[in-house]
């Protein structure tokens, strides 16, 4: 049986990713795509939003309660708000939620965690999940002498700064270095403060995503960097990430991540 999943924010660029992938996954079938009630697409075949060349059977809705109904997962990639709405129907219908959304630093996940499986990641991409293992080992082996400086560049139309993916690298760092990331971060590079995790940001174009991570001292540089080429890698890995959720952790909520994934 296959595994009925649903997507929510199916028409933005992440969400007709999702819908793509999933319509090329033989083990899971899309069973229902939310947008929001103001949306001309509502009751539109998601066939031909993410082109392809027929109808999938599977029309356009906006209620994120029926559709997490139907669903043995749901996924979301939108907004804040929407998020927040995702999380507190799948904590009352206890479904498993796959959510990539970011800029949501302020939501406590684990609160919505204790009663639904959840998982959520800044970046959903196999490559970015290995770069954080690598990040980490560095930090391991450079140790505190070294600058960290993290430099990130997006399309012009994102809403965060620095992204998710940034923060979480910066995170990651800090929790190696045991020193206290909120203390520790910062954007103002008139003058280098010693031990601080420093970030810079670039928006421009049509940029997927590209992240760098440097160690520098007075003699080298060590340099960590990925590049999304395409949505795909994002989307491919929150598919995987759904069925893994729903085949391992369908009936034991907690907070999860890609890092249990890959
Ligand atoms: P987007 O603006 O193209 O799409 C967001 C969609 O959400 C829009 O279509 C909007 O209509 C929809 N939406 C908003 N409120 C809604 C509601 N109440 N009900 C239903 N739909 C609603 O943005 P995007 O580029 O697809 O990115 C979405 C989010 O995913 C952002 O936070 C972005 O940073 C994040 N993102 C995460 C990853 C990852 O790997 N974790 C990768 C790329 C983007």
């Amino acid at each position: 049986m296959k595994i009925k999943v649903g997507v929510v924010g199916c028409l933005g660029r992440m969400g007709k990713a999702t819908l793509a992938e999933l319509i090329g996954n033989t083990k899971t079938e899309i069973v229902g795509a939310v947008t929001r009630s103001s949306s001309q697409y509502i009751g539109s075949d998601i066939g031909l939003i993410v082109g392809h060349n027929s109808n999938v059977g599977v029309k356009v809705t906006s209620s994120i309660y029926e559709i997490c109904k139907l669903s043995d997962v749901i996924i979301d990639f939108t907004t804040r708000e929407c998020v927040l709405d995702c999380l507190k129907t799948a904590m009352k219908l206890k479904k498993p939620l796959v959510s990539g959304t970011t800029g949501i630093d302020d939501i406590n996940l684990s609160e919505y965690a204790a009663k639904a499986p959840i998982l959520w990641s800044a970046n959903m991409s196999v490559g970015v999940n290995i770069l954080l293992k690598l990040v980490k080992k560095a930090a391991e082996l450079l140790g505190n002498e070294y600058d960290v400086e993290i430099w990130e560049m997006h399309h012009s139309l994102k809403k965060d700064s620095p992204s998710g993916t940034a923060l979480e690298l910066g995170k990651t760092i800090a929790s190696t270095l045991k020193v206290d990331f909120q203390v520790n971060q910062y954007l103002d590079h008139n003058i280098r403060q010693k031990g601080k995790i420093g970030f810079a940001v670039s928006r421009g174009g049509g940029v997927i995503g590209d992240h760098s991570v440097m160690f520098i001292n007075s003699d080298e540089r060590v340099e960590l960097n990925h590049k999304a080429i395409d949505r795909k890698a994002f989307a491919r890995g929150a598919v995987q990430a759904a069925i893994w959720l729903y085949e391992n952790k369908r009936e034991v909520p907690g907070l999860y991540s890609m890092q249990d994934v890959i």
